[in-house]
C-alpha cells in the first residue's frame, strides 16, 4: 500500500522537554532524510499550554508540515517516527506527559487508515488548536475526509484556546542545517 505521489501527509510535531527547538528541527531533519520523502512545506512554530497529562508540565513548541512519500508505505513512515522519537529520547512513561519530540500523522490525503498501529486521520485532530493553528498554517486546503471539512475551518472553528505565541521566525527548522524544504 504505497502512498502514490499525489497524496500529501499532514505531520504535527510538538515538544515540550530539553531543548524544545532543537529536538523539533532534529525532527524535521531526520524526515527529510528518510528514503522517498520530500518535505513540502514547515509551519512556524506556535508555543502552546499543555493539554491533558500531569499538572504542571511546560508548555510545548508545536509546529506542522507536510510531505510526500515516494517509497515508504504509511506504515513504514510510522516506524521512522516512532524511531526517529526514540532518536530525540522520548520516553513513553507517563499517559501525555513531557516529551522531548511527538510526531504524529494526521492526515495522508484523503485516506482513511483504521489498522492496529495507526488510524488516519489521527482521531484527536479536530479537535485540538494547537495540532490544527500550525496545520492551517501549511495545509488549510487539506480535508479532512470523515468530517467533510477543511483544515482551515476545523482550526477556525476550535480558535485559539491554549495558544500562547507564535514565533514567526519561518528557517527555524534549518537549526541544524537541514534543506529539503522547498
Ligand atoms: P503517541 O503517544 O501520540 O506518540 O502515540 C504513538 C502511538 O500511537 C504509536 O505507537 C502508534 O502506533 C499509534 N498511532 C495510531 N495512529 C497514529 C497516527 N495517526 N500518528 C501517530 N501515531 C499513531
Amino acid at each position: 500500500m504505497n502512498a502514490p505521489k499525489h497524496d500529501l501527509i499532514l505531520l504535527g510535531l510538538g515538544s515540550n522537554l530539553g531543548d524544545r527547538r532543537a529536538h523539533l528541527a532534529a525532527g524535521v531533519s531526520a524526515l527529510g532524510a528518510l528514503p522517498g520523502i520530500e518535505i513540502r512545506q514547515v509551519s512556524r512554530l506556535y508555543e502552546t499550554a499543555a493539554w491533558g497529562g500531569p499538572k504542571g508540565q511546560g508548555p510545548f513548541l508545536n509546529a506542522a508540515l507536510t510531505l510526500q512519500s515516494r517509497r515508504l508505505s504509511q506504515v513504514e513512515l510510522l516506524s521512522a517516527i516512532l524511531a526517529i522519537e526514540a532518536e530525540e529520547g522520548r520516553v513513553r512513561d507517563v499517559a501525555n506527559g513531557p516529551r522531548t519530540l511527538d510526531i504524529d500523522i494526521l492526515l495522508c490525503g484523503e485516506r482513511v487508515i483504521a489498522k492496529e498501529r495507526l488510524v488516519v486521520p489521527h482521531v484527536a485532530m479536530h479537535e485540538r488548536s494547537f495540532v490544527l493553528q500550525p496545520a492551517a498554517e501549511v495545509a488549510g486546503f487539506m480535508r479532512h475526509p470523515l468530517l467533510a471539512v477543511t483544515v482551515a475551518e476545523l482550526a477556525h472553528e476550535v480558535g485559539m484556546d491554549g495558544l500562547l505565541a507564535v514565533i514567526s521566525e519561518r528557517g527555524w527548522f534549518h537549526a541544524l542545517g537541514q534543506s529539503t524544504c522547498k
